[in-house]
């Protein structure tokens, strides 16, 4: 085995000049790819955790670039789905889809402040489910009560750690107030979710780099890595967005880096190949995120074009998820899947 690859598989650490290397090199794909399923059934196991994803709000107060929930995006219908049905979704999503996670995700709408967020939360909590929330940049005390009112864990990705190329992407916003986000996350007691996009333009190798030691840095306990896919009502429509393989790539390797966390197969990865979450479940991933939002909301939530679940009802996502994990030989996990720490 290469000597870096086996360096990963064994300490679960490479310097960045060692990652640079790694993620330049094509020729040994498969090798880090194949080292990262092992690590993965080392340190999680075979089991998949689904966690059923409602997105319920498509308003947002800003402006990224990539997204189409933009706030300058006038091509959408918006919608809120109203708090009853949030909860009759995930009662169908725990009790007759089996569901052990619920992930409630949005733009960032100010509608939804933290109490009616906190009736939510409590509401899904008398469910017996896990809650993630992915609802974006809030205050210290706003994580607090959201814990307090019984989430368990938070989406955020870093989306990019090239300062530079965040502020380009993310005009108004502001890079440090992210990471402090995320630090915030932690010190609230939910556990830290976040990520990146692969493939944004001017999106450097060393950045994927960096990205992948920030992840270590921040002590996080999911990464979700999706490639970049250009939307065609936002500036960077034009744009030729990521690849599946440099995405599958930097999964692999935060995978023997953080050998014990979860990593979702992404629903973008699975748009860009029809098999790319497959991929994603043979290269360190542990974890599907099946749509539970009703059909007609679903067309509306385009981060990008062509969702690979756009059009499905909840229960026809999952039966899609069920038989990819029984077609590869795992099995649906039964446990809440919580980061277990094993290092
Ligand atoms: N508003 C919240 C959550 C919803 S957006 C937030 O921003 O955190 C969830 C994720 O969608 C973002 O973190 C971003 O990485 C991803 N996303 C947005 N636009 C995308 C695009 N064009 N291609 C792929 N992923 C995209
Ligand atoms: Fe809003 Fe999130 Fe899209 Fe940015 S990525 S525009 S915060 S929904």
């Amino acid at each position: 085995m290469n000597k870096l690859i086996e360096k990963a598989s064994e300490e679960h650490n490479l310097t960045r000049d060692e990652l640079i290397t790694l993620l330049r090199e094509d020729a040994l794909n498969e090798e880090i790819f194949a080292a990262a399923d092992k690590v993965r059934q080392k340190y999680v196991g075979d089991g998949i955790h689904l966690r059923g994803l409602i997105e319920f709000s498509n308003f947002c107060r800003n402006n990224c670039c990539y997204c189409g929930l933009r706030r300058d995006n006038k091509n959408i219908e918006r919608y809120r789905i109203d708090e009853n049905t949030i909860f009759q979704l995930a009662k169908h999503a725990s009790e007759n889809m089996g569901l052990k996670t619920i992930v409630l995700q949005s733009g960032e709408d100010m509608f939804f402040d933290c109490d009616k967020l906190c009736s939510i939360i409590r509401k899904i909590k008398t469910l017996g489910v896990a809650l993630t929330l992915s609802i974006g940049e809030k205050s210290l005390t706003e994580y607090q009560a959201y814990k307090t009112a019984g989430a368990d864990r938070f989406l955020l990705r870093i989306e990019t750690t090239d300062k530079q190329l965040y502020l380009d992407n993310d005009p108004g916003m502001n890079w440090e107030n992210r990471v402090e986000c995320i630090k915030n996350l932690g010190i609230a007691g939910l556990e830290i979710g976040t990520g990146i996009l692969v493939g944004l333009p001017k999106q450097k190798t060393e950045s994927y780099a960096d990205d992948i030691l920030f992840f270590k840095n921040v002590h996080a306990d999911m990464i979700g890595i999706g490639p970049f896919i250009p939307h065609p009502d936002t500036p960077l429509k034009n744009a030729k967005g990521g690849d599946l393989k440099t995405a599958l790539k930097v999964m692999a390797l935060t995978r023997l880096l953080l050998p014990d966390i979860n990593i979702p197969a992404t629903t973008a990865m699975e748009t860009l190949a029809p098999n790319g979450q497959i991929r994603a479940l043979r290269a360190g991933a542990n974890v599907i995120m099946p749509n539970i939002t009703l059909t007609e909301y679903r067309k509306h939530y385009e981060l990008y074009p062509g969702k690979s679940t756009t059009g499905y009802t909840p229960d026809e996502s999952l039966k899609d998820v069920k038989e990819k994990i029984s077609a590869l030989g795992r099995f649906v996990a039964t446990d809440f899947g919580f980061h277990l720490h094993k290092i």
